[in-house]
């Protein structure tokens, strides 16, 4: 199963793609995190990222396209993915789209969770609130100024993926103002849709379950033997046992 997950930031990606992996048994690619990990690591990219992210601005196309590419050829990721944070924009996508070709794989759908900004801002105190509660570092990029211009990049530059998907007849949208539990269900229906025939559909139909009991005709092989008789033979007498040498 290969899937994206679509939505601004604080819109329950993060925590919809853990429960995707746990169930298909694939594995989140989450450019975020992957960006994050370098910027910690001191690595090339990590160092060009740095500035980029702590702006709230994105990273070059060219970049996170190198890391998805290295990151897809991995072998935990041969069973399928959910990515998460990718693609960003419409050249981030249709490099995907090259590199799933290429390999030949495909899509099996965009999950987008629509969201209301307002709440988002929110939600994002809230658990920038929980996690300094916890002792847990936040994320340079997790105040409310970063956040209006992550969510003014997500405006300008992801929100029209949407189209590009819908296009290709793979969106599929979620309320991502419910519940955890209920935007997971609601994936999980997404993916696995309940097919019930369509009315005045040409399909044919099961025959109806006979609950009437048939009339026992004398003499039918279908008549029970009492309990204990044998079985008799055709001119009525019992059947002998023939020994087998
Ligand atoms: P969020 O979706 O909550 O804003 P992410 O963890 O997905 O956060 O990304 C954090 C930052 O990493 C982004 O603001 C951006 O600078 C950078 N980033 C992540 N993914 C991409 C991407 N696909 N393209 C460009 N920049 C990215």
């Amino acid at each position: 199963m290969r899937l994206i997950l679509l939505g601004p930031p604080g819109a329950g990606k993060g925590t919809q793609a853990q429960r995707l992996i746990a169930k298909h048994r694939i594995v989140q690619l989450s450019t975020g995190d992957m960006l994050r990990a370098a910027v910690a690591a001191g690595t090339p990219v990590g160092l060009r990222a740095k500035s980029i992210m702590e702006r709230g601005e994105l990273v070059p196309d060219e970049v996170v396209i190198a890391i998805v590419a290295d990151r897809i050829d991995q072998p935990d990721a041969k069973r399928g993915f959910v990515l998460d944070g990718f693609p960003r924009t419409v050249p981030q996508a249709q490099a995907l789209d090259r590199l799933l070709a290429e390999r030949g794989f495909k899509l099996d759908g965009v999950i987008e969770l629509k969201v209301d900004e307002g709440i988002l801002i929110r939600r994002i105190e809230k658990r920038v609130a929980e996690m300094t509660a916890r002792g847990e570092k936040v994320r340079a990029d997790d105040t409310p100024e970063v956040l209006k211009g992550r969510l003014a990049a997500y405006r300008a530059q992801t929100a029209p993926l949407a189209d590009y998907y819908a296009d290709k007849r793979l969106l599929k949208s979620v309320d991502g103002m419910a519940s955890i539990d209920e935007v997971t269900a609601a994936i999980g229906r997404l993916l696995s849709p309940v097919r019930t025939p369509k009315a005045g559909s040409s399909r044919r139909k099961a025959k109806p379950i006979r609950t009437e009991k048939r009339p026992v005709r004398k003499g039918s092989p279908r008549r029970k033997r009492p309990a204990g008789a044998k079985r008799k033979n055709k001119s009525g007498q019992r059947k002998k046992r023939t020994r087998r040498s």
